[in-house]
């Protein structure tokens, strides 16, 4: 006789379907009451349409009574939340469903192993127990079909093998002889008497008498109520029930298991629908690819335009005398105010020049030559350096000291034989001057001059010795103290100027502003560029979207058979996530390499690219995010389903 507490005990339970809307509330079940202790073998049974099925869901916690008590071991059901009965349904149950319900994209071991990986097996340790099962039901040289490869006995029996995967303490069975031949029917009854024998506790329903009888113990079920229970048998043995204080406790895979778990079921699925995945893929890397090239084109014509007006930096205004604006003779510049104009705090270097193509000999070379006389700061204002010997410094300036620094050309051009100029003398219409230095090759410059064929004196020795004394400067390099200070530098300087002169007789080249402009205008097409490309990264998001709303709608039963058994609401959103996460990054990877790649053959036909590593992590990043934001709705769609209406979609 059995003396102990029930292991299932339901107490006037009612189901009610519909009700809300237009669907007319229906009572399926009326009151049922019902003890099952651990080890009997019961079946079910009953004509079709009488409640069998919603009174197994309702066993197997996939489904809530709508009134009434339902105590598992003790515990009254309904005070389980959902990772408490995703906990149970793993411990506790073992579904054996009448449509197998088997995962059609795994294999016969790996649909073994699902209860165990949301159970947190370790991975070797699930494939071995699954072979094991299989195996002991006769299915060992079948371990590596699909279901769709299998006879329906065989995936019956995997079923079941999926049932007893985590220890499958109450294995609830749902017409599992209902497909099959009488032979398949058989030997599945012959196995579900083993496991009761073993200690399993078995519930069987049938619509089946035949079926039923084989059972140890019959309880009729007509219309939604109880109508026949032949009592409870004896029971050999029976296998401990589920400690119901360990209810939700977290089953303790790692979090790098559950993502590496996710990601290979992430993967399959990509790999199952190739022309979907493809063209997703293709928007993302679209996306991808056209937001590094727009980016990298875009700074590519930036810098351009800098490269051709800015050989002299984004700070250069030009100073020169000129008619006030009012009419009037031209004004003429002293030195007192050109150090006027250096002294203010917006100003930083201040360089007159003279310069004119003069006579320059040496030995029997003579060239007319651009004689370029100015100050020591030369070299930093043209960002410009000295390759050889040295520049002049302000003491020889001041004290108008014979010497030049020549242009690479010009060593080339007055040295022929290739010889060390340093310290040998050239005529600068007449004047021997000594070449101390030689400047650095500057290349092909847009101007109309070339720098590398003139040569360079201190601005009073040209003054003096090669200018006839002009008192004034051609014009006047005025360099802003910043990038950020040139607009305000110009405006200082022309005030300082008026209030100086008394009038506006001269004029300012603000080649920085114009430059500046310039730079902001091909900043502003970099931006729009990039906003092009951005746009098509998020209409390649709305393809993961849509591709993974159809994902979640084809496996509707995919989620409804891993929710029963034991996947929690979060297992089911990672995995839908990591799917979405996985086509994002695989499709930024091959974007990020396409626009490297389209980069390169611009670049090859000659359009000025250049790459910028934060546009290639910013592209990367953003199409992740993008994979995450829209992959969250469906994911989370799928965490959301009802398992018993995820089970019986088509
Ligand atoms: P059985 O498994 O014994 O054939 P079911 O439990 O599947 O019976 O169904 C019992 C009754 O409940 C049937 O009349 C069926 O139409 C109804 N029913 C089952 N599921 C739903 C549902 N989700 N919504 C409305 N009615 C349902
Ligand atoms: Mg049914």
């Amino acid at each position: 006789m059995v003396t102990d507490a029930p292991l299932i005990e339901l107490r006037e339970i009612r189901k009610q379907y519909g009700g809300n809307g237009d669907a007319p509330a229906v009572e399926v079940l009326h009151g049922l009451s019902l003890k099952i202790h651990a080890g009997e073998f019961v079946a079910i049974v009953g004509a079709s349409g009488s409640g069998k099925s919603t009174l197994m869901h309702l066993l197997g916690c996939l489904d809530r009574p709508s009134s009434g008590s339902y105590l598992f071991s003790g515990r009254d059901v309904a005070t389980l939340d959902s990772d408490e009965l995703a906990w149970l349904r793993r411990e506790a149950f073992g579904f054996v469903f009448q449509g197998y319900h088997l995962i059609a994209t795994e294999s016969a071991r790996e649909n073994v192993e699902v209860p165990a990986i949301y159970a947190g097996m370790p991975e070797d340790e699930r494939a071995a127990r699954a072979s094991a099962l299989l195996t002991r039901l006769g299915l060992s040289d079948k371990l590596d079909n699909r279901p769709s490869q299998l006879s329906g006995g065989q995936q019956q029996r995997v079923s079941i093998a999926r049932a007893l995967m985590n220890g499958g303490r109450i294995i609830l069975a749902d017409e599992p002889t209902g497909a099959l031949d009488s032979k398949s029917g058989a030997e599945v009854m012959a196995l579900l008497n083993e496991l009761a024998d073993a200690g399993h506790t078995i519930i069987l329903i049938t619509h089946d008498r035949d079926v039923a009888d084989q059972a140890r113990r019959v309880i009729e079920i007509r219309d939604g109520e109880i109508v026949g229970d032949s009592g409870v048998s004896a029971i050999k043995q029976a296998l401990p029930a589920p400690d119901m204080t360990q209810a939700g406790r977290d089953a303790g895979a790692s979090f790098w298991d559950d993502l590496r778990e996710a990601a290979r079921t992430a993967w399959r699925g990509m790999r199952m629908n190739r022309t979907r995945t493809g063209l997703t893929l293709l928007g993302i890397v679209i996306g991808v690819a056209s937001v590094i090239v727009m980016l990298a084109v875009g700074e590519g014509a930036k810098q351009r335009v800098i490269d051709e007006m800015g050989s002299l930096g984004t700070t250069i205004m030009y100073l020169g005398s000129g008619h006030p604006s009012n009419g009037g003779p031209p004004g003429r510049l002293t030195i007192e105010d050109l150090d006027a104009v250096a002294a203010l705090p917006e100003i930083g270097h201040v360089m007159p020049i003279i310069g004119d193509p003069v006579t320059v000999r040496r030995g029997n070379v003579d060239r007319q030559v651009y004689a370029f006389a100015s100050a020591y700061v030369m070299p930093l204002v043209h960002r410009w350096r000295v390759g050889k010997g040295r520049f002049f410094t302000p003491e020889e300036d001041e004290q108008l000291a014979p010497v030049v620094v020549i242009g690479h050309k010009a060593w080339k051009n007055f040295f022929p034989d290739g010889s060390d100029p340093l310290g040998k003398q050239i005529l600068i219409v007449d004047a021997p001057f000594e070449v101390i230095g030689v400047m650095a090759e500057r290349g092909a410059d847009s101007g109309s001059q070339d720098y590398d064929e003139m040569v360079f004196i201190p601005y009073n020795s040209g003054r003096m010795r090669v200018y006839d004394a002009r008192a004034e400067p051609d014009y006047t390099v005025v360099e802003a103290a910043s990038e950020e200070l040139v607009g305000k530098a110009e405006a200082a300087m022309k005030k300082l100027l008026i209030e100086r002169r008394g009038r506006d007789d001269f004029r300012i080249g603000n080649a920085a502003a114009k430059l500046q402009a310039a730079a902001q205008t091909s900043n502003a097409m970099k931006m729009m560029l990039g906003l092009i490309a951005a746009v098509s990264l998020i209409v390649g998001g709305i393809g993961v979207m849509n591709v993974m709303l159809m994902t979640v709608r084809e496996r509707t039963r995919e989620i409804g058979i891993r929710m029963a058994t034991g996947a929690r609401e979060r297992d089911i959103l990672r995995q839908f996530l990591t799917e979405a996460v996985l086509v994002s990054v695989v499709g930024g990877v091959i974007g990020v390499a396409s626009g490297l790649f389209i980069g390169a053959a611009l670049l090859f036909w000659n359009v000025a690219v250049i790459f910028s590593l934060s546009a290639i992590i910013g592209a990367f990043a953003c199409a992740v995010a993008t994979g995450l934001i829209f992959g969250y709705m469906p994911a989370k769609k799928a965490a959301g389903l009802d398992p018993v209406i995820a089970l019986a979609s088509e």
